[in-house]
């Protein structure tokens, strides 16, 4: 699994920091930074619930 985020369209909402805080965090004006690009196959389930809950689809995985 390979993880993107898209600061430009990120909403600050803090929701994929809260799902999968080992993969996501927010920089110093809140928006989105991918901690792991590529995470452990534990974190996945996590970070694909993250992805559906991103109010403006700002993070995806392949
Ligand atoms: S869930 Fe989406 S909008 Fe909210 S902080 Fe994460 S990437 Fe940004």
């Amino acid at each position: 699994m390979r993880v993107f985020a898209t600061k430009e369209t990120c909403a600050v909402s803090s929701l994929c920091v809260y799902q999968a805080p080992e993969v996501f965090d927010q920089d110093e004006e809140g928006q989105v930074e991918v901690l792991d690009p590529e995470p452990p196959a534990e974190l996945h389930e996590d970070v694909r619930i993250a992805v559906r809950g991103c109010p403006t689809q700002s993070i995806r995985v392949e």
